[in-house]
């Protein structure tokens, strides 16, 4: 199977920003979409507006931090639709400072949100996959872990930490299994408005009003990767604005 029609696919984080253009996106090009997030009012809304536009949507309240939310949202893929194709590990937060602020909670959210979010993702998925002979990971990284600077190691790390795991997994996945991990740049999106130290968060906003890359730019890569022959395993994508540094 290649291309992107009649393709399942499940999104972690569909609400807002990179997973909602992601979500409209594909299921304008024939995807059957299966949403997860928070936000359900979120979902519902991105849902009745997919299907208005003649497309095949489901959703469900997933928080990525409880393993049974993301067992959910697979059951719900198949439920619907009889199978799951790909799951877009989108899900994030980034509310980042300098480490000498020992925000150590936010330190451990976003381990919790970031990394163990998209593990239970994988402990959710790759029976199915396995079952099928069948199935593709997308996970969202950032550039921030390819040009590590001040105030985001954490986040940094949690990224690339999903980097690390999602080559492992594409060594072990055999010739059935796809693994991709899409970075993006600074994207326009509400991501940055959960940073809490009040500096970091000016200087972030800043530079996204001024050069930031629409969300349907990040869509626009995860749906080159999954539109590929299924024998073509796209891996690694940067996607980041021509002006960032
Ligand atoms: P948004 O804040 O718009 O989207 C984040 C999404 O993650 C929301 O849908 C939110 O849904 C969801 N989310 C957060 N916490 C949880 C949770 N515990 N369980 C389930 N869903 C959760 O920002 P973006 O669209 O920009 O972010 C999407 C991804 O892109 C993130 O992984 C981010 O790290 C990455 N990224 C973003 C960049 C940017 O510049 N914007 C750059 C590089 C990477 P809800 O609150 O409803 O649960």
């Amino acid at each position: 199977m290649s291309g992107v029609d009649g393709k399942v696919v499940a999104i972690t984080g569909a609400s807002s920003g990179i997973g909602e253009a992601t979500a409209l996106l594909l299921a304008e090009r024939g995807a059957k979409v299966v949403l997860g997030a928070r936000r359900t009012e979120r979902l519902r809304d991105l849902a009745d507006r997919i299907t208005a536009n003649g497309g095949q949507a489901a959703w469900t309240a997933v928080d990525v931090t409880r393993r049974a939310d993301l067992a959910t949202l697979v059951a719900l893929a198949r439920e619907r639709f009889g199978r799951l194709d790909v799951l877009v590990g989108n899900a994030g937060i980034g509310p980042v400072s300098p480490l000498d602020d020992l925000r150590v909670e936010d330190w451990e959210a976003m381990v919790d949100v970031n990394l163990k979010g998209v593990l239970y993702g994988i402990a959710a998925a790759l029976p199915v996959f396995r079952a099928q002979g069948s199935g593709h990971f997308v996970n969202v990284v950032s550039t921030a872990g390819l040009r590590i600077v001040p105030n985001q190691a954490v986040y940094a790390a949690t990224k690339n930490a999903v980097r690390t795991l999602s080559e492992g997994l594409r060594q072990e996945a055999g010739a059935g299994l796809r693994v991709t991990v899409v970075s993006p740049g600074f994207v326009r999106t509400d991501f940055v408005d959960s940073v809490p130290d009040q500096q970091v968060r000016a200087e972030l906003t800043a530079a996204k009003e001024e050069f930031a890359i629409p969300p349907e730019a990040v869509g626009e890569t995860i749906a080159f990767a999954i539109a590929q022959p299924a024998a073509v395993d796209v891996n690694d994508l940067v996607v980041r604005p021509t002006a960032q540094g």
